[in-house]
């Protein structure tokens, strides 16, 4: 399943990627479909098919994954003026790579979502 799974591949260099930031437990890099100027996936080095897949035992990295998407927004300079953390999970969120991922987005004013 991670042999094929894309996420999984960018992890181990094996698919190119514009990574702006990693650290042991996860890595960042720019969407390769950027809906705004600032678009980036966080995903947890491991593999998790999900939101859905989440287990007690990630609490601790799914708290950092978050706080790794708060140190971005300042990195690349949206953190004043705001921005978006979402992940999309499931046939109805519209997911599309099943390796769990926190896309960033900001640099424009992205309107409502709900
Ligand atoms: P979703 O699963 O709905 O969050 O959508 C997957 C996201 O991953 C989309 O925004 C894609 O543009 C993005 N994506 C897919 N393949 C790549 C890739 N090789 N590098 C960077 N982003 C990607
Ligand atoms: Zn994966």
């Amino acid at each position: 399943m991670t042999e094929s799974c894309v996420f999984c591949r960018i992890e181990r260099g094996e698919l190119p990627s514009d990574r702006v930031y990693e650290d042991d437990r996860v890595i960042a890099f720019r969407d390769i479909n950027p809906q705004a100027p600032v678009h980036v996936l966080i995903i947890p080095r491991k593999h998790i098919a999900s939101l859905a897949d989440l287990t007690p035992g990630d609490t601790e990295l799914a708290g950092h994954m978050l706080r790794v998407a708060q140190q971005l927004a300042e990195q690349l300079g949206i953190r004043e003026t705001g921005y978006r953390v979402l992940t999309n999970c499931g046939r109805d969120g519209g997911q599309v790579v099943f390796h769990l991922h926190f896309h960033l987005v900001g640099g424009k004013p992205l309107g409502r979502f709900a």
